[in-house]
């Protein structure tokens, strides 16, 4: 099963990604994890990544397709994984499309977590003004803004890019965890039927 999700920051795709990889096994992948940790161990990718991800502006294209590329063809991810903010770009989805074309491997569902932006924002702000020290360096209420206008401009997007592929699935992200995870189990029921990504 390869799957992507795909929704605004803070929409819950690291939350319910975390859950399809403890139920089904499936690895997931977080590029946004994958950097973090680059920027903790201080590598050369952390070092160029560490501002850019504070601003909440995206890393460069060839930087994170470089970092999925080498993790997907990982032994762990041979059944499949998740892709949890990643493409966040036409271009990155593009670049996706030849890496898996060039490991004879195709994408089966992309899912969308479609969400009311205003609720989401005065959520994600609550939680950086409550937290005492901040979570992350790009929790702050201005970065957290413009990682919303950046999703607007740059992956928002990708919406039309899977919507012509027959595989791209909507989910209403503002119901509870469990019935968002139930929605998804759902889905992936049908794309292992074959009722999903047919067109692609
Ligand atoms: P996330 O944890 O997915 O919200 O990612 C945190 C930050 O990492 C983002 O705001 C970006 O700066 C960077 N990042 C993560 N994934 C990507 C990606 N696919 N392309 C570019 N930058 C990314």
């Amino acid at each position: 099963m390869r799957l992507i999700l795909l929704g605004p920051p803070g929409a819950g795709k690291g939350t319910q990604a975390k859950r399809l990889m403890e139920r089904d096994g499936i690895p997931q992948l977080s590029t946004g994890d994958m950097l973090r940790a680059a920027v903790k161990a201080e590598t050369p990718i952390g070092l160029k990544a560490k501002d850019i991800m504070a601003r909440g502006d995206l890393v460069p294209d060839d930087v994170v397709v470089r970092i999925v590329e080498d993790r997907i063809t990982e032994p762990d991810c041979g059944n499949g994984f998740i892709l949890d903010g990643f493409p966040r770009t036409v271009a990155q989805a593009e670049a996706l499309e030849t890496m898996l074309a060039a490991h004879g491997l195709e994408l089966d569902a992309v899912v969308e977590l479609k969400v009311d932006e205003e609720a989401l924002a005065a959520r994600v702000e609550n939680r950086a003004r409550e937290s005492g020290e901040a979570v992350r360096d790009d929790d702050t209420v201005e970065a957290l803004k413009h990682r919303m206008s950046v999703y607007r401009a740059q992956t928002a997007p990708l919406i039309d890019h899977y919507a012509h592929t027959g595989k791209l699935v909507a989910v209403d992200g503002m119901q509870e965890i469990d019935a968002v995870s139930a929605q998804i189990e759902g889905i992936l029921g049908k794309v292992r039927n074959g009722a999903v990504g047919a067109a692609g």
